[in-house]
């Protein structure tokens, strides 16, 4: 697999009529930052900081973030580095979070007290990230996003806090960050409705395809029952990402796909028909994606794509099959 990693790790994501495709990879761990380098992408447009708090038996405290955020970013030198605020909470509950709200389980975690919704509320715990990424990224851009973001003051909240920390840094003549980029990520379908509010705001967009697919379908992303009976290239979810990535064009920020899809060849391959520039994907993926890209025109998959969701074929994933097999794709 390393020499797989290697053999690609120099090629550059280019299509055949020019088009440059950003392609990141997704981390969580220290020990995910070698894959960077291993796999040369372009950075890591999404970087699970929960991890950290659950491989831990107690309350991660600011000075061991710190360290982590600091270690990932010097580790990507160069490469932009997006860190995700804390998505915990539902089924990533922690044992050390517990006894402090009403008692009660959330019936449906995933649709429960989690990410920014509980981070918005333990502020102890979103000021100490805050002021942590704001340390670790001293000199540097600090690109930091927040999850499961549902109604734009949901951002405005989140962003506050960070302005607050940012404040209490300067008044104490702390070295700073150069810049800070706010990003939210688009795994609530409401969000959506209200993306001309929010967009101006944001430095960029990250849509999390794992949550908003659950959500678009009313279908648990971990029940396996329903794992394969919603495809992610049904014209519902297919419409529902170009009507986004359209509606944000607009407004010249960056739109990243970060969700599992975007590492599946297909998927990738719809998406950019869509027009999707910016995939963030496990490091695995890096390698056989920058390959496909290399041999696609976006001009012929953007009218295919066209034509299949016009009057949405019955079978989109076996037009692309073909599509992609009759140009040896
Ligand atoms: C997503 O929901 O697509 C996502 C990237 O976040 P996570 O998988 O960590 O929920
Ligand atoms: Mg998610």
């Amino acid at each position: 697999r390393q020499a797989a990693y290697a053999a690609l790790r120099e090629v550059e994501p280019r299509t055949k009529d020019g088009e440059r495709i950003t392609i990141m990879v997704n981390a969580g761990l220290r020990d995910d930052v070698p894959m960077l380098n291993m796999t040369g992408a372009d950075g890591i447009g999404l970087f699970r900081t929960e991890f950290q708090f659950l491989v831990s038996a107690t309350l991660p405290q600011r000075d061991r973030q710190t360290r982590l955020y600091r270690d990932v970013l010097e580790a990507a030198g160069d490469k932009p580095v997006v860190f995700r605020t804390v998505d915990i909470g539902g089924d990533k509950s922690l044992p050390y979070l517990r006894g402090d709200d009403d008692g009660l389980d959330d019936e449906n975690p995933a649709m429960g007290w989690r990410a920014l919704r509980l981070a918005l509320e333990r502020e102890g715990l979103m000021k100490a990230q805050a002021r942590s990424l704001l340390e670790a990224a001293a000199g540097r851009t600090l690109n930091v996003m927040f999850p499961m973001v549902s109604e734009p003051w949901e951002f405005d909240a989140a962003k506050e806090v960070f302005e607050s920390q940012l404040e209490f840094l300067r008044s104490r003549r702390k070295m700073l960050p150069e810049q800070i980029r706010y990003g939210a990520m688009l795994e609530v379908p409401a969000l959506a409705e209200v993306l001309d509010v929010l967009a101006p705001k944001l430095s960029f967009l990250s849509i999390g395809t794992n949550d908003l697919t659950q959500f678009l379908f009313a279908a648990d992303r971990s029940n396996p029952k329903l794992a394969e009976r919603y495809d992610w290239l049904s014209p519902s979810i297919m419409r529902f990402m170009r009507r986004v990535i359209r509606s944000i064009d607009v407004h010249a920020i960056d739109v990243t796909v970060c969700g599992e899809m975007g590492g599946r060849r297909l998927e990738a391959l719809a998406l950019i028909g869509l027009g999707l520039r910016r995939l963030s994907i496990t490091p695995a993926a890096v390698g056989p994606l920058k390959e496909m890209v290399c041999k696609i025109d976006t001009r012929e998959i953007t009218a295919a794509m066209e034509r299949w969701l016009a009057d949405p074929v019955p079978d989109l994933r076996g037009s692309l099959i073909s599509w992609a097999e009759e140009r040896g794709i």
